[in-house]
């Protein structure tokens, strides 16, 4: 396996991460999940420009131009023959000795790895299970920070209770999931959180957000209540990895009749034509 470290491919066996590298030591950093489908990575520009944005909001210095690291990560999927899978991309504010005020001398790090994966046809076809948790991350969630630990005990919950995501409450109302958007729809409209601090702004919201107005399926940028969940006609929830895949059961109600719904049917259709594009053009 090949592996992008700094700017250059190495075999896996000869990356060398110091024991003092910020990522590791207080997740001081950012990264990207790329997904790549028969070998063409989906909506690259989007997620370089939310690195960058990611990069820009914890005053970390990108090590190079965003025309180099797409070149880097082509480069990547090339030289290890990636098909269907992820790119993972993380950059880090570098090595230094270990104290929380910014290094006045360290490089970031960027590293990056393919993993092949194929698409979960299943879940996407039958839906999957939710539960609810409280949101206990911090208040900068539009950042793709490597501090995940918030994401990592929900989604702990979520697994510990056989559910595939645990959707995040906050003062009542649903923010996101753990490692996904959640969207519902009631009454014909769709339903979403806000692009504000309290979210990522998933680059699949974003993708189903414009299939929605070609679609003409009516919008609303608003949080629903954690108690309003049991009323919604459906749910699904979108990821660069999930796509766009229906909840059809959350903590122990279904939504709706317990399977996918029609709306959430057409939108996954339409995102189906978009990823096919890819590659037959
Ligand atoms: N919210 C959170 C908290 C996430 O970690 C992710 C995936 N990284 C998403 C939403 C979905 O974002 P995207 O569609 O860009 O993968």
């Amino acid at each position: 396996q090949m592996i992008l470290y700094d700017d250059h491919l190495i075999d896996r066996s000869e990356v060398k991460i110091d024991i003092e590298d910020r990522a590791y030591q207080f997740g001081d950093g950012v990264y990207e999940v790329i997904r790549v489908y028969q070998a063409h990575p989906f909506c690259m520009d989007e997620h370089l420009a939310r690195l960058e944005r990611s990069a820009r909001e914890i005053y970390l210095q990108l090590p190079y131009e965003i025309e180099k690291i797409k070149s880097l990560l082509s480069q990547l999927i090339e030289k290890n023959n990636l098909q269907d899978g992820n790119i993972y991309i993380q950059i880090s504010r570098g090595t230094a000795p270990r104290q929380h005020g910014f290094p006045k001398e360290s490089r970031p790090l960027i590293i990056a790895y393919a993993q092949p994966n194929q698409r979960p046809l299943q879940d996407l076809k039958q839906g999957v299970r939710a539960i609810t948790t409280q949101d206990i991350r911090w208040l900068r969630c539009d950042i793709k920070s490597l501090n995940l630990l918030g994401a990592v005990l929900a989604k702990q919950a979520a697994v510990e209770n056989n559910a595939k995501e645990a959707i995040l409450i906050r003062d009542g109302k649903v923010t996101e999931g753990s490692s996904t958007n959640i969207f519902f729809i009631k009454n014909g409209q769709l339903w979403t959180h806000p692009a504000n601090h309290l979210i990522l702004h998933g680059i699949t919201r974003q993708v189903t957000l414009s299939l929605a107005e070609k679609l003409e399926i009516p919008v609303k940028q608003e949080a629903i209540l954690e108690s309003q969940i049991p009323e919604m006609d459906e749910c699904f929830l979108t990821s660069t990895t999930m796509e766009i895949c229906p909840i059809v059961q959350v903590n122990d109600q279904p939504i709706g009749n317990g399977h996918p719904g029609p709306i959430t049917r057409k939108l996954q259709l339409e995102f189906e034509k978009q990823i096919t594009q890819l590659h037959t053009v």
